[in-house]
């Protein structure tokens, strides 16, 4: 494989690689957006019908970005301040569906993935773009849980949204990822393209195959170490999607404290470094990785099934892999790797 063209499409790197012969032609391009770089890969069409693909999925990506941003100025933080403010919010079509969602997942994950803890995370400083300390004072971290924020105290009315509490702050950081990767591959499937990946810093779905009935090859990144614990070859649709303790984090007194927060303690969650879960549904599969990093030991079996997810792959905080007895098949594990345990979620 040798890179063939660079174009530059405005905010769009293009780059794209390209295999003999034609039909088995795979193209990389790169964009920005959700402060990520996407990587996405198609297979089996020509480079002008990647190109002008992928243009359509920047476009939408940058719109997204405007209007979901929990923090910088956009149709989120507009209805966020409105809730602050104890008035009723005309929002957007779009993130009245991802509130509807979003209220799905705090539902079947029993309140460990919440939408409406912004305020709590903009306590941590997870809220701007290098977070650096210090945790807030245990006395804040009462105060917000006495305030018991849920998306569940929303009401929603057409594109009427109101909140029976001024603390709900919504941060879609959780799941919205996962919901526009699949609205990236609806779009490149709609302009003719059946064989892809898109990638967004290592949370993906795929399409098809990569050519000659290969499969696609995903790698699941060691928690602790750069590259890969595990490798597993897919095809078809899957979207795989994992949430870690390393991904976004600071250092304070020489304690790491990263982004993933317990909404029932309001502390960085514990007891796992990384989770992954493979499944048809993006926007499931990145939030159910969120609600199963927040679960414990105990629990994070029965919230899978609860979310309706069955292949999941739970590193605890002693490096010991869990993984569901289909999944435990496909993945092939580092042989440097030692403890693997293979655990049905059937009881
Ligand atoms: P990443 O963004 O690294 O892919 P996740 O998908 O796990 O990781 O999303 C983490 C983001 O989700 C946080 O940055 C924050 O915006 C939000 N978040 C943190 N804790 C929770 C939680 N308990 N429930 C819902 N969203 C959360
Ligand atoms: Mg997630």
């Amino acid at each position: 494989m040798n890179i063939r063209t660079v174009f530059s499409l405005g905010v769009t790197l293009l780059l794209a690689t390209a295999c003999q012969p034609q039909t088995e032609t795979i193209y990389r391009q790169q964009l920005f957006a959700f402060g990520t770089l996407i990587d996405i890969t198609t297979q089996g069409v020509d480079a002008e019908q990647a190109r002008s693909a992928v243009q359509a999925v920047d476009a939408l990506y940058q719109q997204q970005h405007r209007d979901w941003h929990a923090w910088q100025r956009g149709a989120l933080d507009d209805l966020n301040k409105a809730i602050a403010a104890g008035k009723p919010w005309q929002t957007d079509r779009s993130i009245v569906k991802l509130i509807r969602m979003g209220q799905r997942f705090e539902r079947l994950s029993g309140g460990r993935f919440n939408p409406a803890i912004g305020e709590l995370l903009a306590l941590w400083g997870f809220q701007q773009d290098e977070p650096e300390g210090p945790p807030p004072s245990p006395e804040q971290i009462k105060a917000w849980l006495s305030h018991k924020p849920s998306s569940l105290q929303l009401d929603i009315e057409g594109n009427l949204v109101s909140s029976r509490n001024p603390h709900v702050r919504l941060d879609f950081g959780g799941f919205a990822k996962g919901y526009s990767v699949g609205k990236a591959v609806d779009l490149l499937e709609a302009h003719g393209i059946h064989n892809l990946i898109v990638n967004a810093g290592g949370d993906l779905c795929l399409r098809g195959n990569r050519g000659d009935n290969t499969p696609w090859r995903i790698g699941i990144r060691h928690p602790r170490r750069e590259g890969v614990l595990a490798t597993l070859e897919l095809q078809g649709a899957a979207c795989v999607f994992t949430s870690g303790d390393y991904e976004r984090y600071f250092v304070y007194q020489g304690r790491r404290y990263h982004h993933i927060l317990d909404p029932r303690t309001g502390y960085p969650a514990t007891g796992a470094r990384s989770v992954t879960v493979i499944a048809d549904d993006p926007a499931l599969a990145d939030a159910a990785a969120t609600a199963l990093l927040v679960a414990d030991a105990e629990h994070w079996q029965s919230v899978a099934v609860s979310m309706g997810v069955k292949d999941v792959l739970r590193i605890d905080d002693q490096n010991i892999v869990w993984v569901t007895p289909r999944l435990a098949k496909q993945v092939v594990f580092d042989p440097a790797w030692q403890s693997v345990k293979v655990v049905s979620l059937e009881h």
